[in-house]
C-alpha cells in the first residue's frame, strides 16, 4: 500500500490534517477531523470496554492465572516534579541527536544509518535516514553523486561491510550526512531530553518548572495508594488509564507514528511478585488477540519479545507488539504496544525515591552528598494481604499502547483499493476502508432511492431510529452508486436503500461493504441486526 494515498484519503475526507495547517503547520502534531475523532474513539472505547467497564471480575478470563479486578483512572497531565524525577524520566529520558551544519536537519543519532565505502582512493561513510525505503539504493545514488561518478561506474565502488548504524562510527568528519553534499558536517551527538518543560503559576522561575506528561503512566503509580485506600480492590488488580502524553521528539515523522502529542492507553497491574511471570504471559497473549481480534491479523502483526540486552534496567521481562506500516522499509516494525515486567521498581522509587542498577541489586541512587539523588515521597505503598497477613510491595506488568499508532495501523489495514461492478455492472476502481465495524466511525448509512414517492419521509425515520442506538449518516445527493462511493472511503460497513419496495412490503435493501451482498431486511429488524454485528 502506498502510504501518499492513505495520507491524502485521511486528509480529504476528514480522518487526519495537519495541527495549524493554514499558518504551515507545526511539526509533530495533527489533528482528527470528523470521520477520524469517531475512528479514535472508537479505538479508546473498545480498549476501554475490552479492558475496564467490560471486564468480568467474577470469572478469570481464558488463560488467565485466577480472576483479578479492574479500574480505571484520569490523573492530571502536569504532575509534581518529584514524580518525573523518581520515575528515572528526569536524568534519563533522553535521546541523543546530531545537526548537520550543512543543511540544519537534526536527526536522532541512532537512526542513522550507512555504509563504508572506497572510491577515487577515499574512504567515507555514506547516511542516510532510517525511514528511507530502500538504504543500499539511495546511499549509491547519494556516493556517485558524491564522487561525481555515473551510473554505470557502480562497479567501481568499493563497499566495505554491510548497513550499520552512525554510532558505531568513530570519526566523524569521514561522514556524510543523510542531507549533506560535504563532508563532516554532522555534530558530535548530544543529549536531548525528551520532556516538555512548562511554568506553573505567575511567578515563572525556574524552581516552578514542571512537566508535561511523557507517559500516563506514572499517573497511576502515584494514585496506587489512593486507589487501594478508596476502593475495595484486592490483588491481583489493574488499574487503566487513557490520555494524552508529550514527548519533545528529535525527528516526528511518519504521519502520526512519531507525533510530539500523543494518546496513551496504559494498564498498570498489580499482582504478587510470585505470580508476576504468570500475568506477564498472560497480559502478553491476551493484548495481542486484542489487535487481531479487531482486524490486524497476517503477517504484517507480529509479537516480539525482547532480547535480554534489551530490556530496561528495571524490566525481568518485555515484548512488542510490532505492525510492518508501509513507510517502514521492507521486513521492519513499527511499535505499537510494548508489555513490561516492570518488578516493583515504580512503586519502590516513588517510596523510597529514584533507583539505580548496582550489579543485580536495584538500590536508591546517592547524590553527592550520599543523600538519595532523587527523594522518593516517603510513603509506604506496600500491600497488606489480610488473609495471609502479607505485607509487600507488588509487582507490575505494564501493557503499554499507543490510541495514535493503533489507529494509524488500522487504517493501514483498511485501506485496500479494488475493482467492483457500477449501477451498469462496469468494473469500476473503488478505495475501500474496510474497518472493523466496531471501530467504523458511522455503522451505517441510510438512502433514499429518489428524493419522492415517500421515500426520504421513510429514510428519514428509520436514520432517526437507528441513531438512537448507533452513529448513522444520511445521504441523498447523487446516484446512490456515488453514495456508496462515499460510504466505503468512510469505512461504513452497511449501506441501507429505501426503495419502490419498501413502500410496498416494509423491507430495506442492507448492502455489506466488504462482501457487496445486497440483501433486503425487513426495516423493523434492521437495528437489531446492525447492532449486533458492531457491539
Ligand atoms: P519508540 O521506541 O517508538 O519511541 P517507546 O518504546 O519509547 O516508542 P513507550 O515509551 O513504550 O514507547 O510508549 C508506549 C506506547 O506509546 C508506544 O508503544 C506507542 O504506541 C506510543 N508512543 C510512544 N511514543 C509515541 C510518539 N512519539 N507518537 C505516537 N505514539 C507514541
Amino acid at each position: 500500500m502506498d502510504m501518499d494515498k492513505l495520507v491524502s484519503l485521511c486528509k480529504r475526507r476528514g480522518f487526519v490534517f495537519q495541527s495549524s495547517e493554514i499558518y504551515g503547520g507545526l511539526n509533530g502534531f495533527w489533528d482528527y477531523g470528523p470521520l477520524g475523532v469517531e475512528l479514535k474513539r472508537n479505538v479508546k472505547e473498545a480498549w476501554w470496554k475490552d479492558n475496564v467497564t467490560g471486564h468480568d471480575d467474577l470469572a478469570p478470563p481464558v488463560g488467565a492465572p485466577s480472576i483479578f479486578e479492574m479500574v480505571g483512572l484520569d490523573s492530571s497531565i502536569i504532575m509534581h516534579p518529584q514524580v518525573w524525577k523518581c520515575s528515572g524520566h528526569y536524568d534519563l529520558f533522553h535521546d541523543f541527536m546530531v545537526d548537520c551544519r550543512e543543511s540544519k536537519k537534526r536527526y536522532r543519532y541512532d537512526q542513522v544509518k550507512g555504509r563504508w565505502v572506497e572510491a577515487k582512493g577515499q574512504t567515507v561513510f555514506i547516511a542516510v535516514y532510517s525511514d528511507s525505503d530502500q538504504p543500499e539504493k539511495e546511499a549509491e545514488q547519494k556516493v556517485l553523486k558524491f564522487f561525481d561518478m555515473r551510473g554505470k561506474q557502480a562497479d567501481e565502488l568499493k563497499w566495505q561491510g554491510e548497513m550499520t548504524t552512525l554510532p558505531t562510527v568513530q570519526d566523524m568528519s569521514k561522514v556524510l550526512g543523510p542531507d549533506a553534499k560535504t563532508l563532516g558536517t554532522l555534530t558530535p551527538p548530544r543529549e536531548f531530553n525528551l520532556m516538555f518543560k512548562t511554568i506553573v503559576g505567575a511567578l515563572g522561575s525556574d524552581e516552578d518548572a514542571a512537566f508535561l506528561r511523557p507517559e500516563t503512566a506514572q499517573g497511576i503509580f502515584v494514585n496506587f495508594k489512593n486507589v487501594l485506600d478508596s476502593t475495595r480492590v484486592k490483588i491481583p488488580f489493574g488499574i487503566a488509564q487513557v490520555g494524552k502524553s508529550f514527548r519533545n521528539e528529535i525527528t516526528p515523522r511518519n504521519f502520526t507514528f512519531r507525533s510530539r502529542e500523543f494518546e496513551q492507553m496504559e494498564i498498570e497491574f498489580f499482582c504478587h511478585p510470585n505470580t508476576s511471570p504468570d500475568w506477564y504471559h498472560y497480559w502478553r497473549d491476551r493484548r495481542y488477540k486484542w489487535y487481531t481480534d479487531l482486524g490486524l491479523a497476517g503477517d504484517r502483526l507480529r509479537l516480539r519479545d525482547h532480547t535480554p540486552d534489551e530490556l530496561s534496567h528495571y524490566s525481568c521481562g518485555t515484548a512488542d507488539i510490532e505492525y510492518a506500516f508501509p513507510f517502514l522499509p521492507a521486513g521492519e516494525y513499527g511499535e505499537l504496544e510494548g508489555i513490561a515486567h516492570r518488578g516493583d521498581f515504580d512503586l519502590r522509587s516513588h517510596s523510597e525515591g529514584k533507583l539505580a542498577r548496582q550489579g543485580n541489586e536495584l538500590v536508591v541512587e546517592a547524590g553527592p552528598d550520599g543523600k538519595p539523588r532523587h527523594k522518593g515521597s516517603g510513603k509506604d505503598l506496600r500491600y497488606f494481604d489480610e488473609q495471609t497477613r502479607e505485607r509487600y510491595l507488588p509487582h507490575v506488568i505494564e501493557p503499554s499502547a499507543g490510541a495514535d499508532r493503533a489507529t494509524l495501523a488500522f487504517l493501514c489495514e483498511a485501506y485496500q483499493e479494488d475493482t467492483v461492478p457500477d449501477e451498469n455492472g462496469k468494473p469500476s476502481e473503488r478505495l475501500v476502508l474496510k474497518l472493523h465495524p466496531r471501530l467504523a466511525p458511522f455503522k451505517a448509512a441510510v438512502f433514499p432511492l429518489v428524493k419522492k414517492e415517500g421515500m426520504p419521509e421513510i429514510a428519514e425515520k428509520l436514520y432517526r431510529e437507528l441513531k438512537a442506538r448507533f452513529p448513522v449518516f444520511y445521504d441523498d445527493k447523487g446516484a446512490v452508486g456515488r453514495r456508496y462511493r462515499r460510504q466505503d472511503e468512510a469505512g461504513t460497513p452497511y449501506c441501507l436503500t429505501i426503495d419502490g419496495q419498501t413502500l410496498q412490503d416494509q423491507t430495506v435493501t442492507l448492502r455489506d461493504r466488504d462482501t457487496l451482498k445486497q440483501e433486503r431486511v425487513p426495516m423493523k429488524e434492521v437495528g437489531e441486526l446492525i447492532a449486533t454485528k458492531v457491539r
